[in-house]
């Protein structure tokens, strides 16, 4: 608690009491703690790649290779994949900023919610067919939210890449989209990987990824669900997962619904 004292004088000097200002401050300081944790950790994250092409230009540069063309590629590859994943991580971090900030301008629309899963389902096609993924789309028309549809998609994008980079090699992917009372409720259902208890209560952590046998391979910034739960709360509405280690998750989302007349 922080406290500012001053005397109040009456006419002829003498003192009559004193004013206390009290505020608690706790939540500013953690408010500034969980900041400088936050620049901390995006720091350490943009270290990683940097220190990366770091050593494999110096070792190119260095003439260490001699004539090992083979290696040289590599290098040349794996630095290539290390200015992707920054590029990444520096979207996701403009998303998360952008999300924070009060000023931001929004387009709100009447969002038609299966159309645009369609359409974002389409723009995936390519992953699915590299792992052979089956989809499965059970998709009511005409229900709407009020919203920017870029960030409705955002949404989307996020939980269709998720069943996907998180799925096992020809799996499934069911998407479902119905109304439930005074919501529209969108279900993206994988026969992935799954989660923990434990790594299910820290997903929506920034900068939170799994560490198992599985995740070991796949890429990420660990913020695509952060900048999901924060759009989703924008909105008034809500998220639930369900999850079983090794066999799959359900990602299920309420969106305020919008009768078509509003
Ligand atoms: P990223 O995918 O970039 O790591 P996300 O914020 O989208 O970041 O997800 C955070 C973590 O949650 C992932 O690293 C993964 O461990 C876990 N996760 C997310 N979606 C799924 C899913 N569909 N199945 C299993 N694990 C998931």
């Amino acid at each position: 608690v922080m406290a500012n004292t001053a005397p109040i004088f009456g006419e002829n000097g003498q003192c009559l009491g004193v004013v206390s200002v009290l505020r608690d401050i706790t939540e500013m300081k953690q408010l500034e703690q969980s900041k400088s944790r936050f620049v901390n950790m995006v720091a350490h994250e943009l270290k990683a790649p940097l220190a990366a092409i770091h050593s494999y230009l110096k070792m190119i540069l260095d003439n260490t290779l001699g004539d090992d063309i083979v290696t040289y590629n590599t290098y040349m590859k794996r630095s290539l994949e290390r200015t992707e994943a920054l590029t990444e991580l520096i979207n996701d971090l403009m998303n998360i900023f952008r999300m924070d900030s009060k000023a931001v301008k929004r387009n709100l629309e009447k969002v038609e919610v299966a159309d645009l899963l369609e359409n974002t389902v389409d723009l995936f096609k390519p992953q699915m067919e590299e792992r052979e993924i089956s989809v499965n789309l059970a998709l009511k028309h005409e229900l709407f939210v009020k919203a920017d549809p870029e960030e409705i998609r955002r949404v989307f994008t996020n939980l269709i890449s998720n069943a996907i980079k998180y799925n096992k090699y020809e799996g499934s992917i069911h998407i479902s989209c119905v109304e439930d009372g005074r919501w529209v409720k969108v279900t993206v259902k994988d026969t992935g990987i799954g989660m923990t208890a434990d790594e299910k209560d820290r997903l929506f952590q920034e900068f939170f990824r799994a560490k198992n046998k599985f995740t070991r391979d796949i890429t990420g910034t660990g913020l695509g669900l952060a900048i999901l739960k924060k759009i989703v709360d924008e909105y008034a509405g809500r998220i639930t997962v369900e999850t079983e280690y090794g066999k799959g998750s359900t990602f299920t989302v309420y969106l305020p619904r919008v009768m078509s007349g509003e």
